[in-house]
């Protein structure tokens, strides 16, 4: 199917882009790498007045360390960020995901703004980039603002970006070094959306044998990335590095049982709920014996 008609306008400008989104283009869409945006067009699911395209603007696209963060620009492709040196060497766990995103063809034009705006549950940047606790820069009509990962996904593709708003970067902090990580997801076909997935981060104190905390985030079942606070705390509790096989084990089988418990509610109103549970469940706990496996090889 092709989509309906619509205006184009080729923006050059952060400005510009944001001068039609608030004026002759104002019930118009932004284009980035058109990845989910076209499909939905060609669909006829999505019927836009209008098209501003991002993809002549410049200094949207960069992968930059800035003292004790990354800023990545919102028109970074997913193709930049899978081979940035940076990335795999200051925040693995990003590294470990954006390959599991789509196919090549996908992440030769996908972006890393269009990605996060779009919002899709099934996404793997919103469950990781919530893990990592990065913040989106967003430019406005009045200026531009900062918002936590945890408060942008709001619900089922839906973000706290204003009507007017242009996602312009994410900042990732780097304040803190994790002793263990881990991307996990399960989907039925290599390169298809995850039907479930999770994210480990684990801290270790300074002799770097004890856990002081760790970020739990599952995404894909849930309709936005979901911290999973009651697993967090039980890792803090009761892992260290010396944690016998045993106990870990029985650790490893609570992690997976409340975070049945904690997703259950957000779960509700999908089908097969109770497989949903079962698999996030089950790769939480993969998430937490890989990221476990890591510290001790570190
Ligand atoms: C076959 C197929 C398989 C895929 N598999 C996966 C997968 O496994 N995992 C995955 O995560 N993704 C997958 N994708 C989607 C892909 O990652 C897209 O790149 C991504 O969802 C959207 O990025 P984009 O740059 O293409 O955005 P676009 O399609 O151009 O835009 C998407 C939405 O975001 C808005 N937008 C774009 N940029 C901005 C911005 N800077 N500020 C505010 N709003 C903006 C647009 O207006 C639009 O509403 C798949 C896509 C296809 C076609």
């Amino acid at each position: 199917m092709k989509p309906a008609s619509f205006h184009y306008y080729r923006a050059r400008s952060l400005q510009e882009a944001l001068d039609l989104l608030s004026g002759a283009a104002a019930n118009g869409k932004l284009l980035a790498g058109g990845q989910s945006l076209i499909p939905l067009m060609n669909l006829r699911l999505a019927r836009p007045e209008a098209l501003i395209d991002l993809n002549s603007i410049p200094g949207l696209s960069y992968i930059r360390s800035e003292g004790n963060k990354i800023a990545i620009g919102a028109l970074t492709r997913h193709r930049e960020m899978e081979f940035s040196e940076l990335l795999a060497k200051e925040l693995p766990l990003l590294a470990e995901a954006i390959p599991q995103i789509g196919h090549p063809a996908i992440r030769n034009r996908g972006t890393l703004g269009g990605s996060l705006a779009h919002a899709d549950p099934a996404a793997e940047l919103p469950c990781v980039l919530t893990a990592l606790d990065a913040r989106m820069v967003a430019a406005g009509p009045d200026g531009e603002r900062v918002i936590r990962a945890e408060d942008f996904f709001t619900g089922f593709y839906a973000t706290a970006l204003a009507d007017h708003e242009i996602l312009k970067e994410v900042r990732i902090p780097l304040d803190r070094h994790p002793a263990g990580w881990s991307f996990v997801e399960f989907a039925r076909r290599h390169g298809d959306f995850a039907l479930a997935e999770a994210s480990v981060l684990l801290f270790a104190d300074g002799a770097g044998d004890r856990c002081t905390s760790a970020r739990v985030v599952i995404g894909g079942s849930v309709e936005k990335p979901v911290r999973v606070q009651d697993v967090e705390k039980l890792i803090q509790d009761e892992i260290s590095i010396r944690t016998q096989a045993s106990s870990l084990a029985h650790v490893l089988r609570r992690v997976e049982q409340l975070t049945e418990t904690e997703i259950r509610s957000s779960i509700a109103g999908r089908e097969n709920p109770d497989y949903l549970c079962h698999l996030t469940g089950v790769l939480a706990r993969r998430a937490l014996e890989s990221a476990m496996e890591r510290w001790r090889k570190a």
